[in-house]
């Protein structure tokens, strides 16, 4: 149904449209920075509609600028084109036609409410300023927003402010969740190397093994969370790879083990990684090995600035019934590209409620799960909603 409060909604027809053009993208999809196809579509439809298209940011990134009156403010709106490296189990019409690619995480579905509201708002929403619509690759592999920006994304194309959005699974249509605050965690690999002196299995004593020494790392980096963080201090730490040794009987000369650190705070993650530094160094005169660390961070924390998040949360108000706009939701800690933006430009990051039951409710990055087209109108009036009130 259309929104009593949005004049500006999708009418059925329109609706129709933009749920094909969804479906559409979720047929074809294109994984990591190679989107070439979903950014040639969306730059038809954006430069048909009359915006100012720039393509090619950071690869296949690109920006839909309209600018009306004289106003000077500037508001940025980002969504994400990629897919996932996956089988898609589903046997609907719009399944993915491509083996091993599918659009499980949304990003079709965010695509299409951004192009929904870009076609709304060209139509005719009044506003003052420029709106400039971002449409990223590569938000799964959490690069393509950090290519965009090394790019010259904020230089060229400045913005106020940024806003995002991402589907909830779950949780019911007609919901939303807009928090200030830490929303989603950071992610950082940890990779050790460590070497000792290989040898036989039979004389130990000859021999720097440096197993010995990973068996006691695996028990001590549990600790960082058991025994140095606070209850308040979100993080998960994962060992997700070690590899060492060939046979039973010969004692390797190295090993390696590759771990992932999450945290909600950059505070929590310097912590973290001082205390992998002081565990690491205190191995090496403890087992007479010596460890290369190496760390590299994937994405920082999002944390969405309070006044955005606020402003957001007033505008969007009036779309959603009493009680179903929240300003809390569930702890997660899966991480978002769209964090490397808020680190430059003041914003927020919401979710939408993406429904329940079999397709809708089942988990992102599962084969079963398919996003929402009923968002695509909610997802629309709430971005046609905000351009209107933030650039007056
Ligand atoms: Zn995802
Ligand atoms: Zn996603």
């Amino acid at each position: 149904m259309r929104n009593q409060y949005i004049e500006t909604s999708l009418n059925d027809a329109e609706l129709q449209t933009f749920t094909a053009l969804r479906q559409q993208i979720h047929a074809a999809p294109e994984l990591g920075g190679e989107t070439p196809n979903t950014a040639e579509l969306v730059a038809a439809k954006l430069t048909q509609w009359g915006y100012q298209v720039h393509r090619g940011i950071g690869g296949h990134g690109l920006v839909g600028v309209l600018q009306r009156g004289e106003g000077t403010r500037s508001i940025g709106l980002r969504a994400d084109m990629d897919a996932l490296p996956m089988q898609e189990k589903n046997t609907f019409a719009h399944a993915s036609q491509i083996a091993n690619r599918m659009h499980a995480c949304g990003h079709d579905g965010h695509t299409a409410i951004l192009l929904a509201a870009a076609y709304r708002v060209a139509s005719d929403v009044e506003f003052n300023g420029t709106l400039n619509l971002i449409f990223q690759p590569d938000e799964e592999g959490l690069c393509g927003a950090k290519a965009m920006i090394d790019d010259g994304l904020f230089q060229r194309f400045p913005c106020d402010a940024i806003f995002a959005l991402h589907n909830m699974p779950g949780a019911p249509v007609g919901t939303a969740v807009v928090q200030a605050g830490p929303t989603m965690a950071s992610s950082e690999r940890v990779s050790l190397r460590i070497t000792g002196q290989g040898g036989h299995g039979a004389m130990p004593e000859k021999a720097v093994d440096p197993l010995s020494a990973v068996a006691s790392l695996i028990n001590a980096i549990q600790t960082i969370k058991s025994r140095n963080l606070g209850p308040e201090e979100y993080a998960v730490i994962s060992i997700g790879m070690l590899q060492a040794g060939s046979v039973y009987n010969i004692i390797p000369d190295e090993a390696s083990m590759l771990i992932s650190v999450r945290t909600d705070t950059p505070h929590t993650q310097q912590k973290i990684n001082q205390r992998l530094e002081q565990i690491v160094r205190g191995h090496e005169q403890t087992f007479g090995v010596s460890i290369e660390m190496e760390i590299t961070s994937l994405a920082p924390a999002l944390i969405n600035h309070e006044t955005e998040t606020q402003k957001l949360r007033e505008s969007l108000a009036p779309i959603f019934s009493p009680g179903q706009l929240h300003s809390r939701g569930p702890k997660v800690m899966g991480t978002e590209d769209f964090a490397w933006m808020l680190e430059q430009v003041p914003g927020c990051y919401f979710m939408l409620g993406n429904g329940e039951g079999e397709f809708h409710g089942c988990s992102v990055h599962n084969p079963h799960y398919d996003f929402n087209d009923q968002l695509i109108r909610l997802g629309a009036d709430c971005w046609v909603k905000l351009v209107k009130d933030f650039l007056v």
